[in-house]
């Protein structure tokens, strides 16, 4: 109950819980204490977390940050909470985020912003920014996130805490609502690597009902670490260093803190050397073509009759829908199917869609051939520190702009993680973001581990 008082004391100003589940963490804690007293127990029995109110719990208000599900309690769990009841975790409650995950700074959720408990005018980045913000602020050791575009990887380096984003397909997306599909991947957020390695090792895992899910045995991250202690632990490590990240557009304390951080690689044995993603520059208009074409169609099962928000006035079927979803959706999202309803049309699919789909081909193999000449990439996470809330509220193209960094990433399938690495001139946390090959995640963490 330490977590539970530090929410009640903290939570109304942070806002970092939709949903605080009182009665079914102290019977999972009670459960937890059982398999303890009975020898069963595992790494994280008896671990409080924070759950992204993006996945389903069963019996728990599932909301995604929107009016659309705000009476919607889920009659199952997500793959991922399933395996971490097994796993014998305590599930504190639901994570604020952006409304259905669209959004870098979760003003968009339905339930109010959340604040980055470093300075709490500033934004917790998003749309995973209530699990980052619950895991800065000591709420809950750790949590789950979702990462579309840099979900995990940006809020984690607001809040100066640790988050991982696995390869696609390692993390099942059944029971997490969709946003865009071929994007998504649920992710782990943790004060630091190792926690990062525990919470995502219990995360992943094969799972028939996503068919995207990766048929492969799940790795025991956290043991990976366990490298015998050395004056140089990252010796042999080559650490690519793309031109584009590092030409323009990063805040010069961000820069600062970046190379200090990189400093410290090259000490602990790392070695650097240039690399070059030349298509990186187009990620974003891509990104912004594929990610609202897959959640016009996503979102379209919101529609009043299946799930959610129903208007309380309507003529006929059709104005009951459309009033319905008028009044569920909040403007981001809207924005968003509309662009991708438009791009997806007869007549502009092969101009936007098709293009978009071809750039992503492109920046796939620039990542291919950059890591053919280093082991990991680094760079920033973000351009800058965390912004003012409210300060790019009328703004959104601004606010799409400041995922530079992370959603390359993401258009490649590959896995990321942003780790702590120094703070801006403003006092807030800057992140540094390891990049690495399909499968690599035992590699990033072990080299944000020797790091820290
Ligand atoms: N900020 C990006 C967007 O708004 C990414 C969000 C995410 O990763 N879910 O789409």
């Amino acid at each position: 109950s330490l977590f539970l008082d530090r929410i009640d004391a903290l939570n109304p100003e942070l806002n970092a819980f939709i949903t605080v589940d009182r009665d079914g963490a102290l019977a999972a804690a009670r459960a937890a204490d059982e398999r303890i007293a009975a020898g069963t127990a595992g790494a994280l029995t008896g671990i409080p977390l924070a759950h992204k109110d993006v996945f389903c719990t069963e019996g728990v208000l599932t909301t995604c940050g929107s009016k659309m599900l705000s009476n919607f309690v889920s009659p199952y769990d997500a793959h991922v909470v399933s395996l971490l009841k097994a796993a014998g975790v305590v599930s504190l409650g639901k994570a604020n985020m952006d409304e259905f995950a669209m959004g870098s700074s979760n003003e968009s959720s339905y339930y109010g912003a959340v604040k980055n408990p470093w300075n709490t005018a500033r934004v917790p980045g998003g749309s995973s920014g209530g699990s980052a913000a619950a895991v800065a602020a000591r709420l809950a050791p750790i949590a789950t996130g979702t990462d579309t575009g840099g979900s995990v990887r940006q809020p984690a380096a607001f809040c100066g805490i640790t988050g991982i984003k696995p390869t696609y397909g390692l993390v099942s997306r059944y029971g997490m609502i969709a946003y865009a599909s071929s994007l998504d991947q649920g992710g782990a957020f943790g004060a630091s690597a190792e926690d990062c390695a525990l919470l995502l090792s219990a995360m992943t895992g094969f799972d028939e009902r996503d068919s995207t899910s990766l048929e492969r045995p799940t790795e025991d991250y956290a043991a990976a670490l366990a490298a015998p202690a050395s004056a140089k632990p990252l010796e042999g490590l080559r650490i690519g260093l793309p031109r584009e990240f590092f030409a323009e557009g990063m805040a010069d304390d961000v820069r600062a803190a970046v190379e200090a951080a990189l400093d410290q690689y090259r000490a602990l044995g790392a070695t650097t050397v240039e690399v070059s993603l030349p298509n990186a520059k187009l990620a974003i208009p891509a990104y912004y073509v594929i990610a609202p074409a897959e959640c016009s169609s996503n979102l379209s099962r919101f529609d009043g009759v299946r799930y959610g928000h129903r208007a309380a006035d309507y003529g006929d079927l059709a104005d009951m829908y459309s009033r319905s979803r008028a009044e569920g959706f909040g403007a981001e999202v809207k924005r968003r199917i509309l662009v991708g309803t438009y791009v997806l049309s007869h007549g502009y699919y092969d101009a936007y869609y098709l293009q978009a789909q071809r750039l992503r081909r492109l920046i796939a193999q620039d990542f291919q051939a950059a890591l053919q000449q280093c082991d990991v990439i680094a760079g920033p996470t973000t351009p800058t520190t965390a912004w003012a809330l409210g300060q790019m509220a009328d703004d959104p193209v601004q606010m799409y702009l400041s995922d530079i960094y992370t959603i390359a990433v993401n258009l490649a399938g590959l896995p990321g993680l942003s780790h702590p690495a120094g703070f801006g001139t403003d006092g807030l946390p800057v992140g540094l973001q390891l990049i690495g090959d399909y499968f690599a995640e035992a590699r990033l963490l072990n080299a944000a581990h020797r790091f820290q």
